[in-house]
């Protein structure tokens, strides 16, 4: 199939690689970004530099305006209700229409509410796009009771720059101790200690039911499990953070295969020969059939960009090696890559008696993943060795003496 015309619908991080991946590989058909946010920007500033006044909405565009017009990539603002499946025509909220040869579907998810009674009350807050932000970082005030549902990364992000404004912090999660999956359970431990270590208060529970009463938003917990504490909790403002959905009617109206995600080969292809679908809304289904799992990442994201801009110019889509993301809270910068959940076992290599390295070794005795505070070194050398399959001696793993980029050569 020739390619002379692309429209990437939604302009996040994944549709920007796309479009300037395309635009570096030598496309020179038209180019266009439907988005109703309009200028792409990029979305991890929203619950760090943007929350705290460091950024102003224009350090998190991802590229100039002036980038756009250098490019010749058209930017619409306007929103696409729906894709005709046979003749690939895209229908735009405006009533304006579209056919191209090849359509990216980049419309990453939406922030997951809470299916409780009260749990779409409109005083309730969710964190995904730059107006959500700049709403938040408002009422984010000295003395504002904040309660925070689900102590995930972005949770925990905002947990921390709502302590330092002043806040009276409130972090609610089942798990007594979050973001095991991510970070392995040692690091997980180091990161959640530091919330009470601030002054947040955390509890182990479910919100079963949310009261508006007054100004006062009314949480009833269940169980706070191992928590001693009220099983009430009263804010003046909820912040629910508990993951997206990635359920798109948009893909849905093209009538691609969905589940979990829209699902996608190493290209982004879709069910559909004129649809790709990259970021947080695409699944990988591998060459057997099986499905992997999604990574909600700024750098997988970015990467399925750049995959799909090859698949769709007709060229085999690059490897990519382990997943890596990174978060900052409490003055700490966090990093991650690859996995911390497959079967093995956990080396840690500790700063000040504390962990400061996690790697997950696989019952091969392989690096398969690696957790850092403050170590970004480290895990750029955790990465050359996860990717490259090195076995190391896990004493030298713990050791802190050794350079970790000398067990990556
Ligand atoms: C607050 C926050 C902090 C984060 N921090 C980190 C971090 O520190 N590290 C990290 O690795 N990852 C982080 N992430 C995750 C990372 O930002 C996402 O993985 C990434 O943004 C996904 O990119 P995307 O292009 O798939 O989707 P998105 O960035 O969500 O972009 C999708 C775009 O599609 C548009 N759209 C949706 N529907 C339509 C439609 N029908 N028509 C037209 N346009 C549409 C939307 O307006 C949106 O602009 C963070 C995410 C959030 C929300």
């Amino acid at each position: 199939m020739s390619v002379s015309s692309v429209a990437i619908i939604g302009g996040g991080i994944s549709g920007f690689s796309c479009a300037r991946e395309l635009r570096a590989g030598g496309f020179t058909g038209e180019l266009t970004i439907i988005d109703p946010e309009g200028l792409p920007y990029d979305r991890p500033p929203l619950s760090k530099e943007l929350l705290t006044g460091e950024f102003s909405t224009d350090d998190t565009l991802l590229a100039p305006a002036s980038w756009y017009e250098d490019n010749n990539v058209e930017i619409r603002t306007d929103r696409a209700d729906r894709i005709e499946p046979d003749t690939g025509r895209i229908v735009l909220e405006s009533g304006a229409e579209l056919t191209p040869d090849a359509i990216v579907l980049a419309v990453g998810g939406r922030a997951r509410r809470l299916s409780i009674p009260g749990g779409d009350l409109a005083e309730i807050v969710t964190l995904r796009t730059k107006d959500d932000a700049l709403a938040l970082k408002e009422k984010l005030t000295a003395g504002t009771r904040v309660a925070i549902i689900g102590a995930g990364l972005i949770g925990a992000e905002v947990a921390s720059t709502a302590v330092t404004n002043g806040c009276e912090v409130t972090l609610i999660d089942p798990a007594p101790v979050p973001l095991v999956p991510a970070v392995g359970h040692e690091i997980a431990e180091v990161l959640h200690a530091m919330h009470a270590e601030r002054g947040i208060t955390c509890f182990t529970g479910l919100p079963t039911q949310i009261r508006a009463e007054g100004g006062t938003l009314a949480i009833d917990l269940d169980g706070a499990h191992d928590t001693e504490g009220p099983h009430l909790i009263e804010a003046d403002l909820v912040l629910v953070a508990i993951g997206i959905d990635t359920y798109s009617p948009l893909a849905a109206s093209a009538e691609l295969e969905q589940e979990g995600g829209i699902l996608v080969d190493a290209g982004g292809r879709t069910s559909n020969e004129k649809i790709w679908a990259i970021g947080d809304v695409a699944r990988l289904r591998n060459e057997d059939g099986s499905l992997a799992r999604r990574h909600e990442h700024w750098e997988s994201a970015a990467n399925d960009g750049k995959a799909a801009a090859a698949s769709i110019l007709g060229q085999d889509p690059p490897t990519f090696g382990s997943s890596w993301f990174w978060s900052d809270r409490h003055g700490v910068h966090v990093e991650g890559i690859g996995s911390m959940t497959e079967p093995g076992h956990t080396v840690i290599r500790e700063k000040d008696g504390k962990p400061q390295l996690a790697f997950r070794i696989d019952d091969d005795g392989k690096v398969i993943g690696a957790v850092a505070i403050d170590g970004g070194m480290a895990v750029r050398a955790a990465r050359r060795i996860i990717d490259r399959g090195k076995i190391v001696d896990p004493a030298d793993l713990a050791n802190p003496d050794i350079d970790l980029k000398k067990l990556a050569r």
